[in-house]
């Protein structure tokens, strides 16, 4: 921040924001006519905003600074690393140590048949990559008409073009003619709003079974691989039925397709496994990572690659020819590999398993005898409500998605970040919460909802 607008109080930020900033997933005009909020310092788990109100931060940034904010460590890494070298690339023969130790330590933590990363800036340059590379891998193969995605409907890839068609949500298709051709979705395993009258077992079964149908549809020669979120995240954090993931590895085991498994959330500690994969014992071919890599400290994310495609690439791919300027960023790489050390030295992914992800899930779901609250749901440190107006039916407000925002503006103005898709409420707090902070958030919570049910006219 210059002097100058340091000294320009919260409105005058907000009119010179309306002016030049066009923020990302927003109405331009309604956020000019309301005013951003001005977020201005964090320490831990707290956010303050220019006026000095406290918020408790239930959402991590965007479910992405796992080990909480105010690391000096981190700030100390990249002050150093940007004096020594603060830029060079990886194209061309050359390397660093930054991007070496990263990738050593990404093969550290990462299932044991991947041992190999490639670098980029984010979650979405990620799923370009993985789309580039699935379709390079089955043309090395030998067998070209392998290059057919499967993805999920209301799943989330990001937000560039590979990114946004891999995704399922229908209102990112509409802006910018999407989803480019050969990538096609399938339903969602999300029992609460979609299960009917089946039982959780029986839904997640049939879900599981539509990419065995969707297969034999295309042609098990066209298709190149599936994609999926372990818990789909921006989606609703909806938790699969335990029936799932064990279907759809029977079917992806009869069937020659390579498993992406997006870990941009459920990577670096969320579900209190290192990876959702872990959590889910799942054996992808590609894992894109981003988010908790760095903990939002620098942008930077990646794909962890596994053997049987990282070998088919080095050893009969010849070039790729693929790449970005800031793939394995040597700052970018140094912090982020600070951040593993810090999730290692700390525990932090043990505590999110043994400590505060069960103490988080069993508060959590005393929200359930909530009159709002259709379903408490969740893994780890990561968690959704439903909220409803009839508990049985799981219907929602006519209005839908009010209820959601009303919701999460009575959170707002009370200290509590935590964030709605449509009536769904989430959280997927930084991984340092203590059990205090979990209970504050609880109690925050519970008074949110009873104003929320107070102005929805329920209590
Ligand atoms: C956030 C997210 C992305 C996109 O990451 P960006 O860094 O925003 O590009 C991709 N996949 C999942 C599962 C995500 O949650």
């Amino acid at each position: 921040m210059t002097t100058e607008t340091k000294a320009l109080d919260t409105a005058q930020l907000q009119a010179l924001d309306r002016d030049h900033h066009l923020h990302p997933f927003t109405d331009f005009k309604q956020l000019g006519e309301e005013g951003a909020r001005v977020i201005e310092r964090a320490e831990g788990v707290y956010l303050w905003d220019r006026d000095g109100n406290k918020m408790l931060d239930a959402m991590a940034g965007l479910w992405c600074v796992n080990v909480g904010y105010g690391r000096k460590e981190l700030a100390d890494v990249a002050f150093q690393q940007m004096q020594q070298l603060p830029y060079y690339n990886a194209f061309f023969k050359t390397t660093h140590e930054p991007v070496v130790e990263l990738s050593r330590l990404i093969a550290e933590v990462t299932p044991e048949h991947m041992q190999h990363v490639f670098f980029c800036g984010s979650g979405s340059e990620a799923n370009d990559t993985v789309l580039r590379m699935v379709r390079r891998y089955w043309d090395v193969k030998g067998k070209p008409n392998k290059k057919t995605f499967i993805s999920r409907v209301n799943a989330y890839h990001g937000s560039t073009v590979a990114g946004a068609s891999l995704g399922g949500m229908k209102y990112m298709h509409e802006h910018g003619d999407l989803p480019i051709p050969g990538i096609v979705h399938i339903p969602q395993p999300y029992w609460y709003g979609e299960g009917g009258d089946q039982t959780p077992e029986e839904f997640g079964l049939q879900a599981a079974r539509a990419l065995e149908a969707k297969i034999l549809e295309l042609g098990e020669d066209n298709v190149g691989a599936f994609i999926a979120e372990p818990i789909q995240g921006a989606g609703g954090v909806i938790v699969p039925p335990d029936s799932y993931w064990p279907e759809i590895k029977r079917i992806l085991d009869k069937y020659e397709i390579l498993l992406v498994v997006d870990e941009v959330i459920c990577g670096f500690g969320r579900t209190g496994e290192w990876f959702g994969s872990d959590y889910y014992g799942l054996k992808p071919d590609l894992m894109p990572i981003a988010k908790g890599l760095s903990s939002g400290y620098l942008p930077i994310g990646g794909v962890v690659v596994g053997d049987r495609v990282a070998k088919t690439l080095i050893d009969e791919g010849g070039e790729f020819n693929h790449g970005y300027t800031y793939s394995g960023h040597p700052v970018a790489a140094a912090v982020a590999a600070a951040n593993i050390r810090i999730l290692q030295n700390e525990g932090l992914v043990d505590r999110v398993r043994d400590e505060t992800g069960p103490y988080l899930q069993q508060r959590w779901r005393e929200l359930a005898d909530h009159p709002l609250v259709g379903e408490v749901r969740g893994v780890g440190l990561v968690g959704a409500l439903e909220l409803t107006n009839d508990k049985a039916a799981r219907t929602r407000f006519d209005d839908k998605g009010k209820a959601g925002t009303v919701c999460r503006d009575f959170c707002f103005n009370n200290g509590l970040i935590m964030r709605a898709t449509g009536d769904t409420m989430i959280i997927s707090p930084p991984l340092v919460i203590s059990k205090e902070e979990i209970d504050e958030l609880i109690e925050k919570a519970k008074y949110c909802l009873d104003l929320t049910a107070k102005a929805l006219g329920v209590i």
